[in-house]
């Protein structure tokens, strides 16, 4: 489908395959032009020429390693200077299966510079323009395990715990001044994420796994719907709302003067 809305420009990372890939489709088809970031240039050009044959979009594609800190600069330099990017997807990252006496001390420090050090650093370079033009809209990909973390890695779930964390306090911070945010928590998808992470997904059942087209289109359609927070199988959105009511109602105590009274300090 052709579309002559131009929405601006949508820099997505993690854009050559997977979750990163269908965003990129999406998104052209609403109407943005894109700027697609990974380290497969093939797959990323293979993407770049065909959406641009399909949709008439302007795309660029740019090689970078996000876990390498002269490529993580080099976008953040992009999202600085172009005052057409109206969107970011923070999208690249990868997971891991395996407990912490199994997991090797420096892919965990990696996934952090991926899924935490890079999404931080990029979103510090978009915010002040999307600030200071009043309008923009930051989509983070974070994961169920934002608040389940046992159920995989430990670092990989205590890493999207924070781009949750993070996106919450964006929102709260910029929504005022015109800038959208969104946390997208996708439960199992079936992508290449599966192999990375050493748990191929024809082992998990067929009935917890989503393709990765229903888990954009229904993420997009919570972003339309004005969701903070996306989980897309989650029936009934009214479940996490109790769950952030039950946050909200830890606040009165979560800072006081004295120690609650079941630990018995200060009692003679
Ligand atoms: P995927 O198919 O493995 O795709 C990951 C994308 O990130 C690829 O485009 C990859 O491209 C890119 N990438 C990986 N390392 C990179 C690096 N160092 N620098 C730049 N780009 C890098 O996985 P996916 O499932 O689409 O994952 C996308 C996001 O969804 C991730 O943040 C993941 O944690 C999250 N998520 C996935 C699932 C799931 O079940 N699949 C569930 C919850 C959350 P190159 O290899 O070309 O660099």
């Amino acid at each position: 489908m052709n579309t002559t809305i131009h929405k601006g420009t949508a820099l997505i990372t993690g854009a050559s395959t997977g979750i990163g890939a269908i965003y990129a489709d999406r998104l052209a088809r609403r109407g943005y032009d894109l700027i697609l970031v990974a380290r497969n240039r093939e797959r990323l050009d293979e993407l770049a020429n065909r959406l641009t044959t399909s949709t008439g979009r302007s795309i660029e594609v740019v090689v970078a390693d996000l876990g390498a800190k002269a490529d993580v600069r080099r976008v953040e330099d992009i999202l600085r200077r172009d005052s057409s990017i109206t969107m970011l997807v923070n999208n690249a990252g990868f997971g891991g299966a395996g407990p912490l006496l199994v997991s090797d001390v420096d892919k965990m420090e990696a996934m952090i510079e991926l899924n935490v050090t890079a999404l931080t650093r990029l979103t510090y370079a978009i915010a002040p323009g999307f600030v200071a033009r009043g309008a923009g809209t930051i989509v983070n990909i974070a994961s169920v395990v934002a608040v389940a973390p046992e159920l995989l890695n430990g670092v990989y779930g205590a890493s999207k715990a924070f781009v949750l964390a993070f996106s919450q306090s964006l929102q709260h911070e910029l929504a005022a001044q015109g800038v959208r945010v969104q946390a997208v928590l996708p439960g199992a998808t079936r992508t290449e994420f599966w192999d990375i992470a050493g748990r191929p997904v024809e082992n998990l059942p067929e009935s917890i796994v989503m393709s990765a087209d229903d888990l954009v289109d229904a993420a997009l359609a919570g972003l339309d719907q004005g969701e903070v927070a996306t989980i897309p199988s989650l029936p009934d959105a009214a479940d996490w709302n109790a769950f952030e009511a039950a946050r909200a109602a830890l606040g009165p105590n979560l800072s006081r003067s004295q120690p609650a009274a079941r630990f018995g300090v200060g009692v003679a």
